[in-house]
């Protein structure tokens, strides 16, 4: 296992993302509505893969904005 230089908090104790969590969910996007970059989340690649997955899953479902105002 290659330890990344940053903290990624979706790789500790969560190992699959729940697109039905809203609340989990909105801690990655902005305030405006946005995924919020990996550069800034400190998340990994295939976190960061599933992330964006699932609040586009959410976002189909209203469960998360598309755009915030
Ligand atoms: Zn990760």
């Amino acid at each position: 296992m290659v330890r990344r230089r940053k903290f990624c908090k979706s790789c500790v104790g969560r190992y699959y993302f729940d697109y039905k969590d809203a609340r989990f969910l909105s801690q990655f996007i902005s305030d405006n509505g946005r995924i919020v970059p990996r550069r800034i989340s400190g998340a990994c690649a295939q976190c960061q893969r599933k992330i964006t997955l699932a609040v586009k899953r959410a976002r189909h479902l209203a469960l998360l904005p598309y755009v915030r105002r």
